[in-house]
């Protein structure tokens, strides 16, 4: 069993939540140059890194450097980061702000990452990267708390906090009383595995009051670095605030089903409404954990929130602001965020979270195509995986787990039968074609749609007007790709 997976796993300071999820499939723009100097750089710093303990055959630091190295690169090169610069320019002004006016900081040669994960969460993973998940965006109101958070991860890697947290972690588990346990779960005749996953979690995560004094440690040097831009320090208070009502913002609210669904060609039907009998097993792993990690976060935001009230009371931020750029580029990318969290689920394989996310941001943006597209692509998944009975792995059965809007969702797409997700998804286009016309997300989920339902005229044509007008469009791989299968 390899225990070192544990070790990096739970070593990374989080700053704000939970955790972060891997893999997330292309955008289409080419991006491999920037993949490939980012992993240069992080395979170099590994090796400087690296140089002290192999004097001191220190095999288990290695090997966890190793695995964090390598868990790394397989996330860049699995897109789990965003290097379009319309997107990386923005943070990347603010965060070379903050180096610059901290002399300290430039040493540590510390790279900018942002990530594509739907979670709203930032981190310092330890040898030199930061990440910033899109979506956290979301959750803020302006550059200066952009600031704040890029800082605060900034005294994370200053402090040594995540490579600290891994020597900690080794020690505890080649201590005498641990090995003993995991000695103890391995006789254990059923259900090692999750036994002792259960039991190093437990372990390592006991010590909450550790990280709790990493988070203020990191705030404190934070808003020091804070302090030495151009940026106001409220953004630091402000920013905790609105981390505490984090969860508020997740709450679930009801779908009027029929409403997007009822259409002129293919009305809706009242029994696709209806609760599944039983609660069904499902064998998903649902990506989001709608409340679970609430109570964590909840409080430690409002009391690291009031810690720096006291260390800021007299500081008098003279000539400092929140915003320097247009607010309209912070919005701009903003908006983006939800897209790409939309995005992010489909690509995940999380089809009922991406579907709830979709019908949302519909009743938001009812007018982009994109969406609508969106829609399509679902359905044209639910259907594939309907087909051979996999269904519930990719939209999980309702739970009393989640909440009753939710579980709506989730009823609604296990009660279609499988022809019905065929005719009701291609309506469903038709009738967003007629609205948007010849959109290019439009076009393709008109030709997924139509192959379900084997409306091979459609297809065609579908296919035909895809070439024709979306020649270097982000979807023509994966259609030249169906068109290879087709044959
Ligand atoms: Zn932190």
């Amino acid at each position: 069993m390899r225990l070192i997976f544990w070790v990096i796993a739970l070593s990374i300071p989080t700053a704000f939540f939970g955790q972060d999820v891997p893999v997330y499939l292309p955008s289409s723009y080419d991006d491999s140059k920037e993949k490939e100097q980012v992993i240069q750089s992080i395979a170099s710093q590994y090796v400087t890194d690296i140089q002290q303990f192999v004097k001191r055959k220190d095999r288990d630091i290695q090997e966890a450097y190793e695995k964090r190295k390598d868990d790394m690169v397989k996330r860049i090169n699995n897109n789990a980061f965003i290097f379009d610069p319309v997107v990386t320019d923005y943070f990347q002004a603010i965060f070379d702000e903050i180096i610059n006016a901290n002399s300290e900081l430039a040493a540590l040669n510390p790279r900018l990452l942002i990530g594509r994960s739907p979670y709203p969460n930032a981190y310092c993973v330890g040898e030199g990267t930061l990440v910033f998940n899109l979506e956290l965006l979301s959750r803020l109101d302006n550059e200066g708390q952009v600031a704040f958070v890029l800082a605060h991860e900034l005294a994370h890697l200053k402090l040594d906090h995540a490579n600290h947290s891994i020597r900690k972690n080794i020690e505890l588990l080649n201590s005498k009383s641990v090995k003993k346990e995991i000695r103890q779960i391995a006789q254990q005749e059923y259900n090692q595995f999750q036994a002792l996953s259960e039991f190093i979690r437990k372990k390592l995560f006991a010590d909450r009051y550790h990280k709790r004094e990493h988070e203020s440690e990191a705030d404190a040097l934070g808003v020091k670095y804070l302090k030495n831009t151009k940026y106001h320090t409220d953004g630091a208070l402000q920013c905790l605030l609105n981390l505490d009502k984090i969860n508020e913002k997740d709450s679930i609210t009801s779908i009027d089903l029929k409403q997007h669904f009822d259409l002129v060609a293919y009305p809706f039907k009242d029994k696709w409404l209806g609760k599944e009998d039983v609660f069904k097993f499902s064998d998903s792993d649902e990506l989001i954990d709608w409340e679970k990690d609430s109570l964590k976060t909840h409080p430690d935001c409002i009391l690291r929130k009031e810690k720096l009230e006291v260390m800021l009371a007299d500081y008098p931020n003279t000539g400092k602001q929140l915003q320097f750029r247009d607010i309209n580029q912070f919005e701009l990318l903003q908006k983006r965020s939800e897209f790409e969290k939309v995005e992010a689920y489909f690509h995940f394989g999380s089809l009922g979270t991406a579907l709830y996310y979709t019908l949302k941001m519909i009743e938001k943006y009812p007018d982009e195509s994109y969406l609508h597209g969106m829609v399509g692509r679902i359905f044209y998944e639910v259907y594939l995986a309907q087909e051979i009975h996999q269904l519930s792995k990719t939209v999980p059965h309702a739970s009393p787990d989640y909440e009753d809007a939710y579980n709506e969702i989730l009823d609604f797409v296990h009660n279609l039968r499988l022809s019905e997700v065929g005719k009701m998804s291609f309506y469903y286009i038709q009738n967003a074609k007629e609205k948007y016309g010849n959109q290019e997300d439009i076009v393709w989920a008109e030709y997924l749609t139509a192959s379900v339902k084997e409306d091979m005229d459609v297809v065609n044509s579908a296919k035909k007007n895809y070439k024709n007008l979306f020649p270097e469009g982000k979807y023509i791989k994966l259609l030249e790709e169906l068109e290879n299968s087709e044959e």
